[in-house]
């Protein structure tokens, strides 16, 4: 769920490359001793060859097909070297896959450490900004990076080893896929439901708080046969926790925008509301900064920044 800082806002940009000559800042690489302090923890069986590994980053899927191993989120590159071992205690497979729920660090820049035979699927709004970001290693830096990108719908493999790529829509970021492992009858749904917590919306990478809510719900409503969602960082749930989740949502975004009428005091409304007792056991910390994302994903592009 972590994002990296903000980028500041055009003017600074650009009075920060006057200054420095117009050179653009570097991104520095994913450094392999980044990382959010925890371990990565004991995969869980979910499901005929389907396991959940905490920690480390965001929450991982190793799935097992008849031809290797497939890994949904591959965590921190630091990460990828206790991902590994944990997966070996599991199958001898290979990693031929490594699907991406979004671009984040926490869950993409593995991507930079993984062997060159493991393709890389993902929105292809993911990849681009994955590129972008230090995560695909360069052209000329090694093999070529084999990529995969979809823009809504991806099927990979068949019959028992089918897995389906989703995109509905803009959320927690512009381009999230959930994860569909037909077999186990189990969903990953990335940071688009991270845990019982108010999500980030990452608008400058794509991410829509408008549009969470419908996000989710289209979810909700047009997956079948699905028992359990694997969260972007908490515990496994039962499916039907998403559509408590849209809900959830939908509460926030109807809030904010009936209460923030021109004039009125954000700092005053958002501390204003009051969460049902439908949502208890939500972990509320964040409900601020979400409600100022949605506001800010609600008002013209322009006005945004402020
Ligand atoms: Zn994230």
């Amino acid at each position: 769920m972590r994002v990296r800082p903000l980028i500041p806002a055009l003017p600074v940009v650009l009075l920060t490359a006057l200054a420095l000559g117009c050179r653009q800042p570097a991104i520095p690489p994913p450094s392999l001793t980044d990382g959010d302090g925890t371990s990565v923890g004991t995969p869980e069986l979910l499901g005929p060859g389907l396991w959940m590994v905490p920690g480390g980053g965001g929450n991982s899927a190793v799935f097992e097909t008849a031809a290797g191993v497939v890994v949904v989120d591959p965590k921190f590159a630091s990460s990828w070297h206790d991902l590994a071992a944990a997966i070996r205690t599991l199958t001898p497979k290979p990693v031929t896959h490594a699907v991406v729920t979004h671009f984040h660090d926490d869950h993409a820049s593995a991507a930079l450490v993984l062997p060159p035979e493991v393709e890389i699927v993902a929105h292809e709004f993911t990849l681009r900004e994955m590129r972008a970001w230090g995560y695909l290693r360069a052209d000329g830096d090694g093999p070529p990076v084999k990529t995969r990108g979809h823009t809504g719908f991806l099927t990979l493999f068949s019959g028992a080893d089918g897995i389906t790529l989703l995109s509905p829509g803009p959320a927690h970021t512009g381009g999230d896929s959930f994860v569909v492992f037909h077999r186990a009858r189990v969903i990953h749904a990335g940071d688009v439901f991270p845990d019982t917590v108010p999500p980030i919306v990452n608008i400058e990478g794509g991410g829509d708080g408008g549009h969470f809510a419908a996000t989710l719900r289209t979810i909700a409503t047009s997956v079948k046969d699905v028992d359990r969602v694997i969260t972007g960082h908490g515990r496994v749930m039962p499916f039907a926790e998403l559509t408590r989740y849209a809900d959830f949502m939908t509460l926030l975004v109807d809030y904010v925008g009936r209460e923030m009428r021109m004039g009125r005091d954000k700092a005053q409304v958002f501390r204003a509301l009051q969460v049902p007792p439908a949502y208890a056991g939500y972990r509320l910390e964040r409900l601020f900064d979400t409600l100022d994302e949605i506001d800010r994903s609600l008002r013209p592009r322009w006005q945004r920044v402020f």
